[in-house]
């Protein structure tokens, strides 16, 4: 998708500090994170926001709870917990319009979320 950051992050035209990448995801740091371990996972696929998910996108969503499981073993926060954050348009602060979840963790999070 042209002008879309992430697919521009995908195609490597511009840099990212990708962790881990498959044929459906890529991984890579947060550039302003929001706790000691912030990762995104965001689909090769440009979604602009879940609500644009198709069924035939399960598969892919599953497979993306999957890599987080993983990268959160990988990076020590899988004992004492994280979070898997997806935000959906403004009210819940979407920046970016290709989908993305966040992997937040290395530290106590509130609840109710601000
Ligand atoms: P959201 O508010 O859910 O759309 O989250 C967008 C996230 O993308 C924010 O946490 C930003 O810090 C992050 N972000 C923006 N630009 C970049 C970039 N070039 N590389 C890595 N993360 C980025
Ligand atoms: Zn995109």
């Amino acid at each position: 998708m042209p002008n879309c950051l992430f697919c521009k992050i995908i195609s490597k035209e511009i840099k990212s500090n990708t962790i881990y990448e498959d044929e459906k995801v890529v991984a890579f740091l947060d550039i302003n994170p929001k706790a000691p371990t912030h990762i995104l996972i965001v689909p090769k696929k440009h979604i602009s926001t879940i609500l644009e998910m198709e069924e035939k996108d399960k598969e892919l969503i599953g497979h993306i709870y999957w890599v987080a499981n993983n990268l959160a073993i990988n990076n020590s926060i899988n004992q004492e917990g994280f979070r898997v954050v997806l935000n959906c348009n403004k009210d819940a602060g979407q920046e970016v319009f290709h989908i993305h979840f966040h992997l937040l963790g290395g530290r106590k999070f509130s609840w109710p979320p601000g």
